[in-house]
């Protein structure tokens, strides 16, 4: 439910409707926005009395809210949440690439991308540490020495750093990550997601491989639910019938997401394709569809890569693509 709030509401009227409400056992999410001040109602508000609600002096409308998630709802939050990773902004008008190999795979390796990346505008590096590979005998990231790693590339570019969390164990090595990703195999892997909940860092929370945008917000809603609302939403694309592509990148998830939530929404059109040569054409599409950033794949040497090579840009690619991005940027939707 949420109760939209007149124009300056009387503060005594205000706070005795609030402490009402938490006497039934709701909490409250108040949203301060442009124009107007929202409530937001979570818990059973099932024995809301609705009409007495609405009869009050401060109350402008009253809504029952139908859908599952409320914190990430964008009735509950009208204006776009910006999420401050380390000093850079994503959404609410602030576009980013993410840009850096699928794995850290040596301090050359790393060092050498993060500053190509840099160079070419980049806002932030990634780099997997901990790998979610198909087989057990593929290459599994340098776990540990991979952080490691990245902190160095961190220091060397000061470019804030993105990397892959795949169990809850591993979070005391994430203490110095800026942004931690939650890879589509763990979309819904809840406790994980219960315990980033509790965690002050920004969350990069990508679609899982055959999840419904409904069940990404619930995921989204799962960490918010705990108390952090720095999320940012990644489409890397679906499971179809297709096979030439490594996936279907799902295009019309972005304007869908952002009228359905007010989290940043990103797109990984590298994961999406599986095809390097068709990383720059999607990034482009994602881009005038209304992204608030991008996540790209980028090695020095694609051709040699321990994972991900096929998708991977090289340097220069990557430059040419963030030109051409920023030369787009004014004509996004
Ligand atoms: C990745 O970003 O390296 C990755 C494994 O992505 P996804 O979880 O989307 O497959
Ligand atoms: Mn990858």
């Amino acid at each position: 439910m949420i109760v939209v709030l007149k124009d300056n509401p009387n503060p005594k009227q205000l706070d005795n409707l609030i402490q009402w409400l938490e006497s039934l056992n709701i909490s409250i999410h108040i949203s301060l926005g442009k124009d107007t001040t929202i409530l937001g109602l979570i818990g059973d508000t099932l024995a809301v009395d609705i009409d007495l609600i609405a009869a009050l002096d401060i109350v402008e409308d009253v809504k029952r809210i139908t859908e599952p998630y409320k914190n990430a709802n964008r009735k509950f939050h009208p204006d776009d949440t910006i999420v401050d990773v380390s000093g850079i902004k994503i959404g609410g008008g602030n576009f980013q690439i993410i840009a850096g190999p699928c794995s850290v795979e040596s301090m050359e390796q790393i060092c050498f991308i993060a500053e190509s990346v840099k160079k070419a505008g980049a806002g932030m590096l990634r780099g997997g540490a901990f790998k979610p590979r198909t087989s057990p005998y593929a290459f599994q990231g340098m776990r540990d020495k991979g952080i490691e790693l990245l902190m160095e590339a961190k220091k060397i570019s000061g470019l804030p750093v993105v990397s892959e969390i795949m169990d809850l164990s591993q979070l005391s090595l994430f203490e110095e990550v800026d942004m931690i990703q939650v890879g589509a195999r763990n979309m819904q892997n809840f406790e994980l997601l219960k315990e980033l909940g509790k965690v002050k860092k920004p969350i990069l929370l990508k679609r899982g491989l055959s999840s419904t945008l409904q069940e990404l917000l619930m995921s989204a809603e799962y960490i918010m639910a705990g108390g952090n609302g720095q999320i940012v939403l990644c489409e890397r694309g679906i499971r179809t019938f297709e096979t030439i592509t490594r996936n279907t990148l799902d295009l019309s998830a972005v304007p869908l997401l952002k009228s359905m939530t007010h989290l940043p929404v990103i797109v990984d059109p590298s994961h999406a394709t599986g095809l390097s040569r068709l990383v720059k054409p999607m990034a482009m599409a994602a881009t005038v569809a209304g992204a608030d950033g991008l996540l790209i794949e980028v090695h020095n040497d694609p051709a040699h890569a321990l994972c991900d090579g096929q998708q991977s840009l090289t340097p220069e690619a990557f430059a040419d693509l963030a030109k051409c991005i920023n030369q787009l940027l004014p004509f996004a939707y």
